[in-house]
């Protein structure tokens, strides 16, 4: 990664709230979100199997019309049949949001596979780009700094991978890492392949052990031993907790600004104070590089 003197952009990531009625409390957390002058807000779409489609469209648009920030609309393609897939595009495109981040989507958890008509992202891709009516559209897509599960080998991940980024790719947002070296060796690899898109480091504070668990089990993110030992030892106490977790985050974040990564993509889980601290503590070092 380059080492110059260029500004690292934040961005950050919510998700529709677990219950529709809860949904005004995101908009409390996006007017906190707002201080804190992200590039833009990514909002998920059905993450781990729950379908929240018309959320996802309804938090966008307040995003982008409301709070006055540019959003991005997270698209799961691998239950959606074409005709949907071209519908959900026009709900975004009719409020107004014209970024997309294409995913195949997670695979219910009871194995079974989905009726869509898309079996990987790169496919919706290219479907987004053969319509006149989204030729402004700008499409990320998402990357693996520890390999896709689903991956056999680096050979495997790396040739989809480029596939996908050629099919129209303007950006990537990684997975979740906690250990820099990982996306470091990943960046290597991708680079020396010829993929030269922007990639945004995912980074993820975690702030209580419930979380932990449930992250090794969706994204199958390796735990360094640094972070495990910590986390265990103070894993009933939360203050303690919120404080380890945030200061993990912000030593990842000062590393990764100092070897000049293209953005900074922040898994907020719907918590503004902790984007806060983690933000200021990283201003208070470098300012906002
Ligand atoms: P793909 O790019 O399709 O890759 C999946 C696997 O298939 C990889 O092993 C890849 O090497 C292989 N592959 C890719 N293309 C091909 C091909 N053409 N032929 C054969 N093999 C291929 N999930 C949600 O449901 N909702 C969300 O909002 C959401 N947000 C996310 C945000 C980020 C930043 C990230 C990193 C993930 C997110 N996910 C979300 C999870 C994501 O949907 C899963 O990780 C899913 O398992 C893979 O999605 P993908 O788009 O990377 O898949």
């Amino acid at each position: 990664m380059s080492q110059d003197n260029k500004k690292t952009g934040w961005t950050f990531e919510i998700f529709p709230p677990r219950r529709t009625a809860n949904i005004s409390s995101i908009y409390c957390t996006l007017a906190d979100l707002k201080k804190l002058k992200p590039d833009f807000i990514s909002v998920t779409y059905g993450a781990g199997g729950i379908s929240q489609g018309s959320q996802t469209v309804e938090i966008v648009n307040a995003v982008k019309n409301h709070y006055d920030m540019d959003a991005v609309a997270h698209m799961p393609c691998i239950a959606l049949t074409k005709a949907d897939a071209e519908q959900q595009l026009r709900a975004f495109k009719n409020v107004g949001v014209n970024k997309i981040l294409a995913l195949r989507g997670d695979l219910p958890a009871d194995g079974s596979i989905p009726q869509g008509e898309f079996k990987h992202a790169d496919e919706l891709v290219r479907f987004i780009h053969s319509f006149d009516d989204f030729s402004d559209f700008k499409v990320y897509a998402a990357c693996y700094p520890e390999k896709h599960p689903d991956s056999p080998d680096w050979e495997s991940d790396i040739h989809y991978l480029k596939q996908k980024v050629e099919s129209g790719v303007d950006g990537l947002i990684s997975q979740l890492f906690f250990s820099n070296k990982t996306f470091y060796d990943f960046m290597d690899r991708i680079r020396s392949a010829g993929i030269d898109v922007p990639v945004e480091a995912g980074i993820m504070p975690v702030i209580n052990s419930r979380q932990i668990e449930r992250m090794v089990q969706l994204c199958k993110a390796s735990l360094p031993e640094k972070f495990c030992c910590v986390m265990n030892k103070f894993s009933d106490n939360p203050d303690a907790m919120f404080e380890i977790g945030c200061a993990y985050a912000v030593d990842q974040v000062i590393d990764l600004v100092a070897h000049g990564v293209d953005g900074i993509h922040l898994y907020t889980m719907n918590n503004p104070a902790v984007a806060a601290r983690i933000y200021g503590s990283v201003k208070a070092v470098i300012g906002r590089v």
